[in-house]
């Protein structure tokens, strides 16, 4: 068999009729920057995560930087965040001359670990930005009652975290802003880059909708200075052709999850792999399937790939170990959680179209994994 890690080919194809006739409304109005299949996805989006305002930019990594502009962060500003993260977390951060503060991971979500923050608030704290990792929620409820005593804002990062849900909230739908991406490997993904912002502050907004395009509200006049961060017309056209899929595809990838489960409890490896844990009350998106495989995940995974099985790893170096932010001063052993998660973890196929024998065909190529090394160790040697 041959299982990547994601295949987009059954999905595009399925929807191919429709996404050709949307791209031609596209040439038909030549609207190629924002316009009006941008507008109306918008409209939809702001609708699916349960907000006021969605606003489209260019890219996930855009909307992270545009939301930490919208509250003017910048040198000597410090903002609470997690390392262990796709880099675009930090970089937002860094890139604007703040200060990342890093807080440890809680080692069963993989998500910041909220009972560590308060300890590092000073009064230089700007925003604190969690991550909604592999498409399950930080613990909202308990990072928002600690940021409202002190009147700091929260800047989501929900790039993996599309209709993840808290007690009935949405990703995006808990804080001053959400910060989403269409990179294609995302549970709704574009055809190239793009991503979007939520909020349900009118001003909040209004500033992100003018920071995307050179901080005007009317053109030639410059109240801030922005980027050039739009979502095309072609990718709003696409991803309005998918946004009906959406919940769907989520929920089968949580299906998928469930069988994993059901197999994986079948072969007594209950101490070799440890599987994704769910917080009760939150709907989990399965935007990766990640589990934990202590002491020996690169041969396990080398296995895999010799089986035709794809797999990644999320994310091999946690970002205060990162070369370009070794200036910040932190060392291995700083944050110990991130280090292990990095060392441990493993993303297994989980995206919708897989079948049962695929799946079942992931985890005997695991369990054969472990049977061959029990036999090898209990062979005499010499
Ligand atoms: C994908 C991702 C981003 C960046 O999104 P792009 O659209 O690729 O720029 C940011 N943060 C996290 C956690 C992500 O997974």
């Amino acid at each position: 068999m041959n299982i990547p890690l994601l295949d987009l080919k059954q999905q595009n194809e399925s929807l191919r009729p429709e996404i050709e006739a949307a791209l031609g409304r596209v040439l038909d109005t030549n609207s190629f920057i924002l316009g009006g299949e941008v507008a109306e996805l918008e409209r939809e989006l702001a609708d699916y995560c349960g907000v006021k305002h969605a606003i489209g930019c260019a890219s996930g990594s855009d909307a992270l930087l545009l939301a930490m502009m919208v509250f003017d962060i910048g040198s000597g500003d410090e903002v609470i965040t997690t390392p262990y993260s796709f880099f675009a977390t930090v970089s937002a951060i860094t890139r604007l001359g703040a200060t990342p503060v890093f807080v440890d991971i809680d080692p069963e979500t993989y998500n910041i670990d909220v009972d560590q923050i308060e300890a590092k608030i000073t009064d230089r704290t700007k925003a604190i930005q969690p991550v909604h990792l592999y498409g399950q929620c930080a613990d909202m409820a308990a990072l928002n009652a600690i940021t409202e005593k002190y009147g700091i804002p929260v800047i989501e990062d929900a790039a993996q975290a599309i209709g993840a849900e808290e007690n009935g909230r949405r990703a995006g739908a808990m804080s001053a802003v959400g910060c989403f991406s269409f990179y294609p490997s995302k549970n709704l993904g574009g055809m190239g880059d793009g991503g979007f912002m939520t909020t349900n502050d009118d001003d909040i907004a209004d500033k992100l909708r003018a920071l995307r395009v050179h901080g005007s509200r009317e053109r030639y006049y410059h109240k801030w200075v922005g980027l050039n961060s739009r979502l095309d017309g072609f990718q709003g056209a696409v991803l309005r052709v998918k946004l009906p899929h959406l919940d769907s595809w989520s929920d089968k990838r949580k299906a998928n999850a469930d069988l994993y489960r059901e197999l994986f409890a079948k072969t007594a490896l209950s101490e070799q792999i440890v599987l994704p844990s769910e917080r009760t009350g939150c709907r989990h998106i399965y935007n990766q399937f990640v589990v934990r495989i202590p002491e020996v995940r690169d041969s396990v995974r080398a296995f895999l790939t010799e089986r035709g099985v794809g797999t990644d790893i999320y994310y091999p170096v946690p970002l205060h170990l990162q070369e370009c932010f070794l200036y910040l001063g932190y060392a291995p052993g700083d944050l110990p959680e991130s280090e292990i998660a990095a060392a441990e973890t493993l993303a297994l196929p989980i995206y919708p179209e897989l079948c049962h024998e695929e799946i079942e065909y992931v985890v005997t190529s695991i369990s054969e994994y472990f049977e061959q090394t029990v036999l090898e160790s209990a062979s005499p040697k010499g």
